[in-house]
């Protein structure tokens, strides 16, 4: 059987099991526990009730600002750093019940919520600054797993909302990052030293290249959860260093 074909099989016993286990237990809203049906996985009101980011927020990395700003401006933690990228645009802000959905994708291998979090991440698109990247076919490049956590884990988060982020924005998905190393968890970590952990873990993949020799003009970075900026700041240095002219980063959530 050739890879393509067993690939096929494989998606249609995949379809095949998600309809049967649909009908031994109908799902329900990841949010409210309401029933739910045509494969979703957050019901109409709670999907309205999550809280979108709305202006005005940093044009650097969409940190949301309480209050009236006119025109754009970047928060203080920004203004005083420099990205390789030109600006994140989380779809979301900070909520529980958006990070829960997030976490129930990477720690309770809920697969099903990649759906929901990639059409969420993909309302960043209504940012006119992403006009460009979208006429001009920048490839959806998520922020790559090392494989020693990928095969723990089985899947890329990143990869998976991407994959949904395509088929809304119809961008075409390519891998162009490899993480050479496994790096510390991040969280305990000053930004100094994130930087100093994350120097040098990514490199361009073959297909990165070939993306390159293609059409080299921008590229965007697709992660789950912004929060510092320093994960997917370091794989934009990377892609910048081989040669994409411009770099910008699509997240689900500002963390
Ligand atoms: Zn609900
Ligand atoms: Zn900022």
């Amino acid at each position: 059987m050739s890879p393509t074909t067993a690939r096929r099989e494989i998606r249609s016993w995949r379809k095949w099991l998600s309809h049967a286990l649909d009908l031994l237990y109908p799902p329900l809203c990841v949010v409210c526990g309401e029933g739910l049906s045509d494969g979703r996985a957050l019901c109409d009101a709670c999907d309205g009730d999550l809280p979108r980011l709305a202006e005005p927020y940093c044009e650097r990395c969409g940190e949301p600002f309480p209050g009236q700003i006119e025109g754009p401006f970047a928060c203080p933690n920004c203004s005083k750093l420099k990205f390789f990228f030109e600006f994140a645009r989380p779809a979301m802000v900070r909520d529980e019940r958006t990070l829960d959905m997030i976490h129930r994708l990477k720690y309770g291998r809920e697969l099903h919520l990649a759906k929901e979090l990639g059409r969420l991440a993909a309302e960043s698109f209504c940012d006119p600054r992403l006009a460009e990247a979208l006429a001009g076919k920048w490839p959806l490049v998520p922020v790559p797993l090392h494989h020693k956590r990928f095969q723990h884990r089985h899947f890329n988060q990143a990869q998976e909302i991407s994959r949904e982020l395509s088929r809304h924005t119809r961008l075409p998905v390519v891998n162009a990052l490899k993480r050479t190393r496994a790096t510390e968890h991040q969280t305990a970590l000053t930004r100094a030293q994130r930087l100093e952990n994350l120097r040098g873990a990514f490199i361009l993949s073959r297909a990165g290249q070939r993306q390159i020799g293609e059409s080299p003009a921008g590229a965007i970075l697709v992660d789950d959860v912004l929060t510092t900026g320093s994960t997917v700041d370091e794989c934009a240095k990377t892609l910048r260093r081989a040669g994409f002219q411009r770099v910008v980063v699509v997240t689900v959530m500002r963390g």
